[in-house]
């Protein structure tokens, strides 16, 4: 997505609104992001802050639907992501320009590269169908969001405490014998 900033004066102090409606199809996305986002819009604005620097500031809406990582079910998770981010004009860039930036040419600024890169860092790592999903009991595989079971009582498989009753359980079959 492109906005023209010839309209901008080049002064600073000087605003442009910016509301778009972005396809995940457009950013340079995996194709499981391609799939599970939808609804990327942004509402904010570009501005000129000085002569050829401009910020652009506003907020990202993302709708992320697929699977709980945690039980499978059908999530549904809205992002909203806070973007604050500069352009400079490419040309005449040294290598030891600030990165915090990003380029620009001629009058046209995409602004698709700042979006995805601001999508991606904010995309938190699971998806959940509610933060308090219970998932799949890792032994018997029981849903236990419905039904709880009573395996979670036992220690997990390499913590002091089931090495220990392991202990206990193994002086039981000496004793028993
Ligand atoms: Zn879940
Ligand atoms: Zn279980």
């Amino acid at each position: 997505m492109k906005i023209d900033v010839q309209t901008l004066s080049r002064t600073p102090g000087e605003v442009l609104p910016v509301k778009l409606e972005i396809q995940a199809s457009e950013l340079d996305l995996s194709a499981d992001y391609r799939e599970s986002l939808q609804d990327i819009a942004f509402d904010g604005s570009i501005s000129c802050i000085e002569h050829g620097v401009f910020r652009l500031t506003g907020t990202l809406t993302v709708v992320r639907i697929g699977n709980c990582d945690r039980c499978l079910a059908p999530a549904r998770q809205n992002l909203k992501i806070e973007i604050d981010e500069q352009f400079r004009r490419s040309a005449g860039l040294s290598d030891d320009e600030p990165e915090e930036y990003y380029g620009y040419v001629g009058h046209m600024i995409n602004i698709d590269q700042a979006i995805r890169d601001n999508l991606l860092l904010s995309m938190p790592g699971q998806l959940l169908c509610r933060e308090s999903c219970l998932g799949f009991c890792p032994v018997c595989g029981r849903d236990l969001n419905e039904d709880p079971c009573q395996c979670q009582a036992e220690p997990a498989a390499g913590s002091p405490f089931a090495k220990l009753s392991k202990l206990l359980q193994d002086d039981e079959d000496v004793l028993r014998t």
